[in-house]
């Protein structure tokens, strides 16, 4: 079949700027498109970091004002390992330190309908005849809110096909209703079908409700997103576009997380050579200050520590872990009172509870390839990459059944033993003593060396990689591509 011009707009992409699993995503699967012989292009914010990266990259388009609103900018190309890239330069607005859509106080930029405004409508114009490049993109992929508005210009003034995937549903970047007439959109687009929502211009919402398809990044969260419980006031629009919405499970990048070549690990090791990750519990232990032993497991956490992760529970039930005994390493930052609450349990257990506030990718793999355990006890999850990275580093994952994190772990139980798709503990409920018991069984199934190996090698062969996933997506911009019913 004849290869797609595509188009992959994000607001992030892994190294270089990456506040979460978007970032990730963004990285692998446009490379695996890439691969399998598409015309894609990754366009995103020229960010300092990306400026940095590529510090000669040419300027291949300059973009006049577009709306009122809009300020001119200008596309740069550079190429990541022979995948192009599209930076979109525009240094009043991206050239920022930081995470790119807070600033240092942790606060949106007040900016930030101009700054993703201006990202959705570049994404647009290159699906247009307008194009500023001498290529057109067949389809627009976009991904969360910053980049959803895309498809209103594509709706309004014809275009390419479009595709919103939603990888969190918490966030939809609303905006004030003058929003609409600074980023240049019809008067006509403020209706409730269309771009309005609850008296503001949502960019997640006008997305969900003008591309030609949609989906989310597993087949349960599609699911739960239709629910009011998890769609965030979204449910009612992503039932009536049931039809057009499909969950396609992340893959992990099988190069970066792979425990037998990772070089951030003090011994490589695989599904057949277990017991090196020893190496790695005894470097972590030392890493973190725990007290350096073999005799109890060590629990891991690595997280973005908000709500959504439902790591208050382990807090609530955190001071139980060293009688058990057990260790625990947690690595994240955020929610300030859950970041002193990890702080204070620490300080209550040296040499038994370890914390690190911050974000580091090293150590996030030591963290991997260190614990025996790793806990998620997110109350949604739209897919989860640790846990799929705890899997191939042997390490079980202990989970809620939500989202990506039912549809990756199995818990452990006679049947699953049998099959062989025992891979995890998955919580019986959403309270502090369902994840109790869940730390207390993965605490005696670690004692019995020989089932914790099983469960081990069975999260370790599943496979995880794009490939599949790259061709779910060629299927979904295929479906894009067909005249509308
Ligand atoms: P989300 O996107 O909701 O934050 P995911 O599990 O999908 O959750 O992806 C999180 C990604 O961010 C993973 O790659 C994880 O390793 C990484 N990550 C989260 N917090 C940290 C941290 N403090 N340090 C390093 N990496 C982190």
């Amino acid at each position: 079949m004849k290869p797609l011009a595509i188009l992959f707009a994000t607001s992030e992409m892994a190294p270089w700027v990456k506040t979460g699993g978007l970032g990730d995503v963004a990285a692998a699967l446009p490379a695996a498109l890439h691969r399998a012989g598409h015309d894609i292009r990754v366009l995103l914010p020229a960010y300092p970091a990306l400026k940095k990266a590529f510090p000669t990259a040419p300027a291949v388009a300059e973009i006049p004002a577009l709306a009122p609103g809009l300020p001119a900018c200008r596309l740069l190309a550079a190429q990541d390992g022979g995948l192009p890239l599209l930076l979109l330069d525009c240094p009043a607005l991206f050239d920022r330190p930081g995470n790119p859509y807070l600033d240092a106080n942790g606060d949106d930029w007040t900016d930030n309908a101009i700054r993703f405004g201006l990202l959705s409508r570049v994404a647009a114009l290159i699906g247009q005849a307008a194009s500023p490049l001498a290529w057109q993109a067949d389809v627009v992929h976009c991904n969360d809110w910053q980049t959803a508005l895309a498809p209103a210009w594509l709706h309004y003034e014809g275009g390419a096909a479009s595709v919103v995937t939603v990888h969190n549903i918490a966030f939809q970047g609303c905006f004030g209703r003058d929003t609409l007439g600074v980023l240049g959109l019809p008067e006509h687009a403020w209706r409730f079908d269309h771009v309005e929502y609850h008296g503001q211009l949502s960019f997640l919402k006008a997305g969900l409700q003008l591309a030609s398809q949609l989906s989310t990044v597993s087949p349960t969260y599609a699911r739960e997103i239709q629910d009011e419980h998890f769609g965030y006031g979204l449910a009612p629009l992503l039932r009536h576009r049931a039809g057009d919405l499909r969950g396609i499970l992340n893959g992990v990048d099988t190069g970066i997380w792979n425990p037998a070549t990772d070089p951030a690990l003090a011994a490589g090791y695989a599904a057949n050579r277990l017991a090196a990750k020893r190496a790695n519990k005894t470097a972590l232990q030392a890493e973190m200050g725990l007290e350096v032993c073999a005799d109890r497991p060590l629990f891991g956490v690595i997280s973005r520590l908000t709500h959504q992760k439902g790591l208050d529970l382990l807090l609530t039930v955190g001071a139980g872990l060293a009688q058990l005994p057990a260790q625990l390493a947690v690595l994240g930052s955020g929610d300030k009172a859950m970041e002193a609450g990890f702080r204070e349990l620490a300080e209550r257990f040296p040499g038994q509870i370890a914390v690190r506030i911050g974000f580091d990718e090293g150590l996030a793999h030591r963290i991997e390839a260190g614990a025996d355990c790793f806990v998620m006890p997110s109350r949604f999850e739209p897919c989860g990459l640790n846990q799929m990275y705890s899997l191939r580093y042997g390490t079980p994952p202990i989970v809620r059944a939500t989202g990506g994190l039912a549809d990756t772990v199995v818990d452990v139980s006679a049947d699953t033993l049998d099959d062989k798709t025992a891979n995890g503990f998955v919580l019986d409920g959403d309270t502090p003593h369902a994840l109790w018991v869940a730390l207390e069984r993965a605490c005696q199934a670690w004692h019995d060396k020989r089932l914790w190996q099983r469960i081990q090698q069975n999260g370790m062969r599943r496979d995880f990689s794009w490939q599949q996933a790259a061709a779910d997506y060629v299927a979904l911009y295929r479906d894009a591509l067909a005249p509308r019913h």
